[in-house]
């Protein structure tokens, strides 16, 4: 669901652990925020995955800040829906992995060069930009859940026991 918030007065209230209201204000400083829920939830989910912080480069934007940065028209980001982030020491290809991992089947993921750009809209979307040109892609795989606890010890189990039998 997308929320309406204050900058001026909401600026500091907290979304999740790691993301306050200002951090989504549209950067020519107007006062009102759109933020959907579910964008914050996917935020979060990829802070506490790579443990490090998730900076905003652009997150809402109104229709004269999107026209005035090159937005495309119908942009995610006027509708508070999306976020072009970066985290410090992890490439922009990792994030776009775990991203897509976590929507495989909706939401945006634009790969750039030093960011990416995510978005929860209820359709798909992929695309690699990094080149400078607007590539249409089918997405972004390659990124490998680690082992669980649960999945490690079955592993050993069936090893010793398979052990046993050749004794
Ligand atoms: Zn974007």
């Amino acid at each position: 669901m997308v929320r309406t918030y204050s900058l001026k007065t909401e600026g500091a209230k907290a979304l999740a652990k790691n993301f306050l209201v200002r951090e989504f204000a549209c950067r020519d400083g107007s006062d009102t925020v759109l933020v959907d829920d579910a964008l914050v939830v996917l935020l979060q989910k990829l802070r506490d995955h790579f443990g490090r912080p998730v900076n905003i480069n652009s997150g809402y934007r109104t229709p004269a800040h999107n026209a005035a940065v090159g937005g495309v028209p119908g942009s995610q980001h006027l509708l508070g829906t999306a976020a072009d982030i970066a985290i410090s020491e992890v490439a922009p290809l990792e994030v776009a992995r775990y991203a897509e991992y976590l929507m495989p089947d909706q939401g945006g993921v634009g790969l750039y060069g030093g960011f990416v750009h995510v978005d929860v809209r209820p359709g798909r979307g992929r695309w690699d930009s990094r080149s400078g040109k607007e590539v249409t892609v089918s997405g972004f795989p390659g990124y490998v859940r680690p082992w669980n606890e649960e999945q490690l010890r079955a592993l050993i189990r069936d090893e010793l026991s398979r052990q046993k039998e050749a004794v």
